[in-house]
């Protein structure tokens, strides 16, 4: 057993980089209050055109699926660990953040009957 005085100064240890990696922008930063949205743009999707255009769909796994969404096909919940798919537009006029940001999580039928 050592005395105290061997234990490193703490404001020294807190001083010290962690690593040399890049910061990440304030943008990425909100990324990380949902978690799920890092793994929608890393994530595998496939389009599909609509009667009102194209649509970028990602199926979310269960394990991925931490929390209750609203279905807007029929209105009711998606229960937290269900399998659905999150979808948004893929022609948006104001780029893919701001699609991402209007995503909407579907039950996958409702999706598949949606129009
Ligand atoms: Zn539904």
């Amino acid at each position: 057993m050592r005395g105290l005085g061997e234990l490193p100064d703490p404001r020294l240890v807190l001083s010290v980089p962690r690593s040399n990696r890049p910061r990440r922008s304030a943008a990425a930063r909100d990324d990380a209050a949902e978690p799920d949205l890092e793994m929608l743009r890393a994530g595998w999707r496939r389009t599909e055109t609509r009667q009102d255009g194209a649509w970028n769909v990602q199926p979310m796994a269960a394990a991925g699926a931490v929390k209750d969404y609203s279905c807007p096909g029929c209105g009711r919940a998606i229960a937290a660990g269900t399998a659905h798919v999150v979808a948004w537009r893929a022609d948006g006029v104001l780029g893919e953040a701001a699609d991402l940001e209007g995503r909407r999580h579907w039950h996958t039928a409702c999706w598949a009957v949606r129009r």
